[in-house]
């Protein structure tokens, strides 16, 4: 079975699985103890965190360590709502963000705050100039992502960060880096980016560790209290093997990511220009992020066409992860202006660090044979 659902999660780095192992079995005294034990797994935890930054371009004070993006976004996201409420209760986000910041922002709208949601363009973009437009006197934060997770687009952070910088330098700027860091060049630091969410398990790292890098002066309020790990900011024993995991993914990604951002492009390209020649479908992504391929089919729901290529050997996804079960069409594909049938009838494909030529070969047959099949479906569908 070939799998191509990466923007999901990532078969984890055979030495990530070797470094936790033998972190698990050998290191496993608390980091807040202070015999010998708990020295080693706070010099492992301090190590990790060096790691980290040097990837990122920031200094180590500025990584906290998470459970993963979710926790990173909601702790940006509301840590921000809390600590800021006082100086107004405004926050610009979009409507194509993954649902950690999406619900995040809902729940602080449930609970008194403003939260705009700005829209985007045919291509899933959000320009500059809305973003500035949209601040106003009462503007705590902004929230935009860099990639999306289910059709690739990419957004200009980078720009959006240097004019919110300049022009309203007390309005904190959120970026959801999941799925850019470690595919496009990511340097923090300097960008105007305050806040910045990475995952673990989309690195080759394992799940349920992630980061948040905090921006030296930005101040939040804690999500989690406890005692006082993570310098008060998330209460809670490390949990050092998974720290030391995705610090080694976190290296790894960010000492592969030219050569994984060339060979994959090329794989996209490949593949787009493939689903170009069939009939029937509309590709959603663009020559943007270079793992993610997204594309809807006119007549073909995205079970089905998933459950076919699944039986040609290849797994793909309906959408993202975290919204795959869900029957409601597509949030984002809405807010790129696809109708409620389109919307629906997304299909992701995620290329990932292992893939071979020959895989895309083999991906590229199981396409064509999917749409060999299903000519002629278009009346049956509508006949139905
Ligand atoms: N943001 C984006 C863009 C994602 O793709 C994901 C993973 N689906 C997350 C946040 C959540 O990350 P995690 O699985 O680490 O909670």
């Amino acid at each position: 079975m070939l799998y191509f659902d990466h923007a999901a999660s990532t078969p984890p780095d055979p030495s990530v699985i070797q470094t936790v192992t033998e972190v698990m079995q050998q290191q496993f005294g608390n980091a807040s103890s202070i015999h010998q034990y708990g020295d080693q797994a706070h010099k492992l935890l301090q190590r990790s965190r060096e790691v980290c930054a040097r990837a990122l371009g920031v200094k180590p004070e500025e990584v906290l360590f998470t459970s993963g993006a979710t926790e990173s976004n909601n702790l940006a996201i509301k840590g921000v709502a809390l600590r800021h409420a006082s100086r107004g209760g405004h926050i610009i986000t979009s409507a194509t963000e993954h649902p950690s910041v999406y619900e995040a922002c809902l729940q602080l709208r449930s609970e008194g705050f403003e939260v705009e949601v700005l829209g985007v363009d045919e291509q899933g973009h959000i320009s500059h100039e809305q973003v500035l437009n949209a601040v106003r006197k009462d503007t705590i934060l902004v929230s935009i992502m860099q990639v999306n997770n289910e059709t690739g687009r990419v957004n200009p952070v980078e720009a959006i960060g240097a004019l919110l910088k300049s022009h309203f330098p007390r309005v904190l700027f959120h970026v959801d880096g999941v799925q850019a860091f470690g595919k496009l060049p990511v340097q923090l630091g300097s960008n105007g980016i305050d806040l910045f969410s990475v995952s673990a398990h989309k690195l080759r790292g394992p799940k349920g560790v992630g980061l948040l890098y905090i921006r030296e002066g930005v101040q939040l309020t804690p999500l989690i209290s406890g005692g006082g790990q993570e310098r008060g900011l998330r209460g809670g024993t490390e949990n050092i093997p998974l720290i030391v995991g995705m610090a080694k993914a976190v290296r790894l990604a960010s000492e592969g990511q030219k050569s994984f951002a060339k060979r994959c492009s090329d794989y996209r390209d490949r593949v787009m220009q493939t689903l170009e020649g069939i009939q029937g479908i509309h590709i959603n992504s663009g020559q943007e992020a270079p793992h993610i391929v997204h594309f809807s089919h006119e007549y073909m729901k995205a079970e089905v066409m998933l459950h076919m290529l699944e039986e040609l050997g290849v797994l793909v996804s309906t959408r993202s992860a975290c919204s795959s079960r869900a029957t409601e069409p597509s949030r984002v594909l809405l807010a790129m202006g696809r109708g409620e049938q389109l919307a629906s009838q997304g299909i992701r494909i995620s290329f990932g660090e292992e893939h071979t030529v020959s895989d895309i070969e083999k991906l590229i047959t199981a396409l064509k044979q999917m749409s060999e099949r299903v000519k002629g479906w278009e009346g049956w569908n509508k006949g139905r």
